[in-house]
């Protein structure tokens, strides 16, 4: 025998019953996407190594450590053939709305999309070479309305996912004019004790100084004596912070201050947030976040065009659900077709007719005994079993109640209604 071929690492399939869950979470994204007039964009799952080097920055973790590149076929000379797979999708939405011009539509545009990313990370639990993401764009708003009212919606989400202790962090990392500032800042505090940073904020305090408040393993008592960058943001830059802030209090988001985040990419400005259950925070796992990158449309050549958007974790979001026994909502009942003889035409007949009821209906295809195919319903998770027998030929069948074992011999349209209220 062959070896068995298995999934590569970083990679999980969805198998049911989990997908139930993973449809719920989804439904609810879409749902809410429609209910905040969001409409839906596509694009490709890969793209110009270029795009994310020059859009989410050299020295983000996510272009130099972790971009999962592909080369085309074998051999390939294709010009400027250098490809990766989208570590995240707003790069690539702001790629296609400057290349179809999408700014003579009336704005700002609301965009949405689910579907994989893929960063090639060390694998860990909750950390996945390829996982999916909700994400919502708003382009050509300078805001601050937009921000508060993203923020909420994906505290909404979180909710009518069913997940509670959800909090947003939120945090103003200024632009253009105070970042450089603050940059600044934030080299002097550190420089001094640069040998008790780790390798990676030691790079990073040359690269993105940022950058280091976000080293987990950063010394507690310099993260503590860091500057804040609200206290270096110009008027205008302290104003929209204050102006989000007050939004969220209006609308009773809950929400953090939280000094230390400053988002892994490069092209975030002024709003940045986050989203984490409560009380596991040291983890690592956020559920979703996201921010303002006001300048990203001219990074990538484009004329300057406001945007904010977030990402919310969709593998993450079920792994919180289970940690919090939350269940999916029940689907509706099914209904096992079964029968005496060999008389598939009917099963199969008597089914459709139940399906153009709307109800899920699974027939069973065996010539088994009747007493078999019952116990396979029940066990395929059926609380129905319509009967095919003679009573057919005046359009009845048996109805069985599978929990309690009653049977009634009745018209299938009067069947379907049973079930179906
Ligand atoms: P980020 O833009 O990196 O903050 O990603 C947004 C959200 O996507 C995060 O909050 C996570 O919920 C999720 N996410 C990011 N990277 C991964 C990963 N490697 N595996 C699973 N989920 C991820």
């Amino acid at each position: 025998m062959s070896r068995q071929i298995t999934a590569p690492r970083g990679t999980r399939d969805l198998l049911p019953p989990e997908t139930e869950a993973w449809g719920h979470v989804e439904a609810t994204a879409r749902d809410l996407a429609r209910r905040y007039a969001f409409e839906r964009i596509e694009i490709p799952l890969f793209e110009r190594v270029e795009l994310f080097a020059r859009g989410l920055g050299e020295s983000s973790d996510a272009v130099e450590k972790e971009m999962f590149r592909v080369s085309g076929a074998r051999g390939s000379t294709e010009d400027g053939a250098e490809w990766a797979l989208r570590p995240e999708p707003t790069a690539g939405i702001v790629r296609a709305y400057l290349e179809h011009g999408m700014h003579v539509r009336p704005g700002p545009l609301r965009l949405t999309l689910i579907g994989p990313m893929f960063r090639y990370d060390r694998p860990q639990a909750g950390r996945y070479r390829q996982f999916s993401q909700w994400d919502v764009e708003v382009l050509g708003d300078r805001g601050p309305a937009i921000d508060a009212e993203l923020i909420e919606l994906a505290s909404r989400f979180y909710r009518e996912v069913g997940l509670s202790g959800v909090v947003a962090r939120v945090n103003s990392i200024g632009d253009a004019v105070c970042r450089p500032v603050y940059r600044q800042a934030l080299v002097d505090h550190f420089t001094p004790h640069v040998e008790r940073l780790s390798d990676d904020s030691q790079r990073r305090l040359a690269l993105n100084p940022l950058r280091v408040l976000d080293d987990k393993e950063l010394d507690p008592e310099l993260a503590a004596g860091a500057p804040r960058s609200v206290d270096h943001l110009c008027d205008d830059c302290r104003e929209h912070f204050h102006r989000v802030r007050a939004l969220l209090d209006a609308l009773a988001v809950p929400y953090e201050v939280d000094h230390r985040l400053v988002r892994g990419l490069d092209y975030y400005t002024r709003t940045a947030f986050e989203f984490v259950v409560e009380g596991r925070e040291g983890q690592q796992q956020a559920l979703g976040g996201g921010g303002r990158y006001d300048g990203l449309a001219e990074i990538l050549g484009g004329r300057a065009t406001p945007g904010i958007g977030f990402g919310v974790g969709l593998d993450r979001t079920l792994i919180a659900l289970e940690e919090q026994g939350v269940a999916p909502p029940a689907a509706g009942p099914l209904v096992a077709v079964v029968g005496f003889e060999d008389d598939q035409a009917d099963r199969l007949r008597v089914a459709a007719t139940l399906r153009e009821a709307g109800l899920a209906v699974r027939p069973d295809g065996t010539s088994r005994k009747l007493g078999k195919q019952l116990e396979a319903a029940s066990k395929a998770g059926a609380s129905w079993a319509a009967v095919v027998g003679e009573e057919l030929r005046e359009g009845r069948i048996g109805l069985k109640d599978l929990a309690t074992g009653e049977q009634e011999t009745v018209a299938v349209e009067e069947a379907a209604k049973r079930i179906g209220g």
